[in-house]
């Protein structure tokens, strides 16, 4: 985004301590951290508004891990980072419950685990073998060599201590427990760091910050040239029902190696995602929220072939816009020649499993130099 000499002419200029800029899932977890952990003054500023980008956006599955399978995690990162990342997970989802427990409203959480489908004979092996790994490393699955469901799948892991979520109230509820001050509607334009200062230049204000921590995930390279070929911009599309009087799969449930997502609401519908791994050009490489009529009906084909008692019409549909990191990890660090200005975007369509357990890292990289292991951007030096 780029800004004209005139729309400059009414900022106000403000002293700020931790400025957050992106109010999703991480950005509140930064502000609550920031706040609660490190004992820093926070404003979160945001272009448009709590969770209206991707942390509003998406299915709400708390899926422990990575968009890859446990074994095939292993091979490409090596055996300590994908267990720390597992880790990880675990440490967002009780971040995420006890932002739950402690919210001021009802945050819906279901807590009935996830369902790991395969759609073919292949993706069935996968599955098996991610199934060792996991049970090598002592993380609670049970592994299915049939489709627990009936609908056709070939093979099955349920993973127990999954959950889904409704991701905007909990977004929601991260921000208000947070205590920061929030400003929406108030995009930042440009910054740069100078001496132990940092000066950002926003639509309502000139800002003069002692840190800032970027949270913008997809939008990271429109920002700033380093996140360029960093972070790539991927939609994603969801479809949901009219309300149905059953549940089709009682998980979070998802197949095709992840590409493919479909639970039921805690308002009795059914939601369906995925499909871009059909028309990967259309879909890539975009911040445009728009809907994309092909993937669309895939969705509705699928929806046709594997939940035919499915017969309610589509209430709404919708995308969002995820960042896609370069290694498919978090990326966590401060930007070179500008250490008062920290990151930690590039959540590869898993924000739910990783941002918190991110956001709490990458303040702490930010505030005391702590080095972020396995999401640490140092891995590419
Ligand atoms: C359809 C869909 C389904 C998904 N399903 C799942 C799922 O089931 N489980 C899961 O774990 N993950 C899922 N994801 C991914 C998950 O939503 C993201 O990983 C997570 O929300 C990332 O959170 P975030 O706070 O980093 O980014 P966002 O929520 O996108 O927040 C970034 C914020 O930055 C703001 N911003 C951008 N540019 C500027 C600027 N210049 N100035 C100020 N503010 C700016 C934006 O307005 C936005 O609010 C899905 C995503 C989509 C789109």
């Amino acid at each position: 985004m780029t800004v004209s000499h005139w729309q400059q002419a009414e900022q106000e200029e403000r002293e700020v301590d931790f400025l957050v800029v992106g109010a999703g899932l991480a950005g509140g977890a930064a502000a609550y951290f920031a706040k609660h952990l490190h004992k820093r003054d926070v404003v979160v500023t945001d272009a448009r508004d709590i969770a209206l980008g991707a942390s509003g956006r998406n299915a709400g599955f708390m899926i422990s891990g990575l968009d890859t399978f446990y074994h095939r995690a292993i091979e490409q990162y090596g055996h300590q980072i994908a267990r720390e990342v597992w880790g990880m997970s675990a440490r967002s989802f009780s971040h995420w419950r006890a932002f739950i427990e402690g919210s001021d409203f009802e945050v819906p959480l279901d807590n009935s685990g996830s369902l790991l489908l395969a759609e073919s004979p292949e993706e069935a092996r996968e599955l098996e073998l991610a199934a060792r790994a996991l049970s090598a490393d002592k993380i609670e699955i049970k592994y299915y060599s049939r489709d627990p469901l009936g609908r056709g799948y070939c093979a099955a892991i349920e993973q127990p201590l999954d959950a889904g979520v409704q991701p905007y109230l909990l977004a929601k509820t991260v921000m208000a427990q947070s205590g920061a001050e929030m400003i929406a509607n108030n995009e930042l334009y440009r910054f740069e760091q100078t001496g132990e200062r940092v000066r950002v230049y926003t639509r309502k204000a000139i800002f003069e910050a002692q840190y800032v921590m970027l949270c913008t995930n997809a939008y990271s390279p429109l920002i700033d040239p380093y996140f360029q070929g960093k972070v790539a911009p991927t939609r994603a599309q969801c479809l949901v029902t009219e309300p149905i009087d059953h549940v089709p799969v009682p998980y979070c449930g998802y197949s095709d190696y992840g590409y493919m997502y479909y639970r039921s609401t805690f308002d009795g519908r059914f939601l369906l995602g995925g499909g871009r791994q059909f028309f990967p050009e259309e879909e890539q490489d975009t911040t445009e929220d728009r809907l994309n009529t092909n993937v669309q009906g895939f969705l509705d084909s699928y929806l046709a072939k594997y939940f035919p008692d499915v017969t309610a019409p589509v209430a709404q549909r919708w995308s969002g816009i995820m960042g896609f990191s370069l290694d498919g990890l978090p990326l966590v660090g401060t930007l070179p020649g500008r250490p008062r200005v920290g990151f930690a975007v590039g959540f590869t369509g898993h924000g739910l499993a990783l941002a918190a357990a991110t956001a709490e890292r990458a303040v702490d990289k930010l505030l005391n130099g702590v080095g972020a292991g396995a999401v640490d951007v140092s891995r590419f030096d």
